[in-house]
């Protein structure tokens, strides 16, 4: 049997970091596998289901390059996706289909006596839980004009045992689960009817979830049974904590894949981090998306959680941005420098940022680096105050000798240019560095910068002069 998964998120407004590395692990499976990988919104809040929040999690699913396979707005009602929402008459069938064969019920109970009663347990020192008051009361007892909710009619006796891929074999008592509501008085699934019914009709052959849906295991199990339907394999993933161990929210800066964009993080860089954060390959850290589909599998999850790294994802940013060709890479780039600069970037500009890569990529973890990095090639800086330190007199008279001698260059290469302060220093008994460092200052404005030569080299004769004289 073909593999088919899905990814099922709630539109909350962002796509969590946390939901793509699940999104990823079934991605994986199902490329792996030459299965298929389903996207499936659970948008039933219609407060926060609002279109531009669903819009969030699929650009969030192209940026970090996991397509889904039923794309295809014919195969879902005219969206590009599965939405939970569509079927809520489906639900509402199945539901029904239950109580016309004996697992589901009406249950008239109103919320006023479900407080009361869960008061009484709490008093006697009693678990707190639906007591099964109308599992058993024949339909002409309802009272009139009120509308039912519909229970499930759980097995009171025996045992539910969930084989997870990752967490093993674990057995639940049915006594503990008590007859959950399926569907609402006024007609809406829960959570729990809904993601059964779904996860059957689109044929989902496993369920790769985050294990605070573990517990949900048991009970969504017991539907599939009381409807006779074949039950899924179930993989539950370890939870991402944040670095101080607390589950990562807000409160540690980058909830949201599109923070992570934001801050110029490659997507190859997130997918390689995301993937061993919670799954091992021996002791492979650098792990190609092509590899990562060869190797994937469930054997490879870890049960315990995992915790953030922001410096190991930093150095996994490195690694890709030092593997990206220049073209691209300029690309990628593109958007932060114009940030930057304040205005856009025209063709001209762009082949410049490129030819300036080769000495940029090495020294940078972050693309809003490579920008910061490349600023000057596009805009004269105001000297910071290490370039003013290394701006003195002296090194000004220098570069006053130097601007004569570079007017007069014909060829403007790097390894002319480094001739020419080469010979300079050896003349007047300096070192390299003291007449390096204030062409450093004077055409960067900083005391750190790529090679000094290459880049003035890629600035041209008229803008190095044109520098050299605003310093002077
Ligand atoms: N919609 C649920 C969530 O976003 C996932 C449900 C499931 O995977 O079964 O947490």
């Amino acid at each position: 049997m073909s593999v088919v998964v899905r990814f099922a998120p709630s539109p909350t407004g962002f796509l969590h970091i946390g939901g793509a590395r699940t999104a990823l692990f079934n991605w994986l499976y199902a490329r792996h596998t030459g299965g298929q990988f389903l996207m499936r919104v659970e948008d039933t809040d219609r407060q926060r289901s609002t279109p531009e929040s669903v819009q969030t999690i699929l650009d969030g699913m192209t940026w970090l390059g996991m397509d889904w396979d039923n794309n295809d707005p014919a195969l879902n009602h005219g969206k590009h996706y599965y939405s939970q929402f569509d079927m809520a008459s489906r639900h509402r069938e199945v539901a029904q289909k239950m109580v016309a064969n004996g697992t589901a019920y009406y249950c008239y109970a109103s919320p006023q006596e479900l407080d009361a009663m869960r008061c009484e347990q709490k008093e006697k020192g009693l678990p707190q839980k639906y007591d099964g008051r109308w599992r058993d009361r024949p339909a002409h007892e309802a009272p009139e004009g009120v509308k039912p909710v519909v229970r499930l009619k759980a097995p009171q006796t025996g045992e539910t045992v969930v084989e997870d891929k990752v967490l093993g074999r674990v057995t639940v008592q049915n006594a503990q689960l008590d007859d959950m509501i399926l569907l609402r008085a006024d007609g809406t699934p829960t959570y729990m009817l809904a993601v059964v019914v779904d996860d059957h009709d689109m044929g989902i052959t496993h369920v790769v979830r985050g294990d605070d849906h573990f517990t949900n295991t048991f009970r969504q199990v017991q539907i599939y049974k009381a409807m006779g339907w074949d039950v899924p394999t179930f993989a539950h993933l370890p939870m991402i904590l944040g670095p101080d161990g607390a589950k990562l929210s807000k409160r540690h800066g980058a909830p949201a894949v599109s923070d992570y964009r934001d801050r110029g993080y490659l997507p190859e860089a997130i997918r390689n981090y995301l993937l061993r954060l919670c799954w091992g390959h021996g002791d492979d850290e650098i792990i190609s998306t092509d590899q990562a589909i060869e190797w994937f599998d469930f054997d490879g999850v870890g049960r315990s959680p995992a915790r953030f790294d922001f410096a190991k994802l930093n150095h996994l940013n490195a690694h890709y941005i030092g593997l990206m060709e220049n073209d691209k890479l300029a690309l990628a780039t593109l958007p932060f420098l114009e940030k930057r600069l304040g205005r856009a970037v025209g063709a001209a500009e762009q082949a410049l940022l490129e030819k300036a890569l080769p000495d940029i990529k090495p020294r940078v973890q972050l693309l809003t680096e490579i920008a910061e990095a490349a600023q000057f090639y596009f805009d004269v800086l105001e000297p910071d105050e290490k370039a003013q330190k290394i701006l003195t007199p002296e090194a000004k008279g220098h570069l006053a000798a130097l601007l004569k001698r570079i007017d007069a260059l014909d060829a403007f290469t790097h390894d002319v240019l480094e001739g020419l302060f080469r010979s300079y220093a050896e003349e007047n008994g300096l070192k390299l560095g003291s007449v390096a460092q204030p062409l450093r200052a004077a055409l960067t404005g900083r005391g750190v910068s790529p090679p000094i030569f290459t880049a003035a080299a890629l600035l041209g004769k008229g803008e190095v002069l044109r520098r050299l004289g605003g310093v002077l």
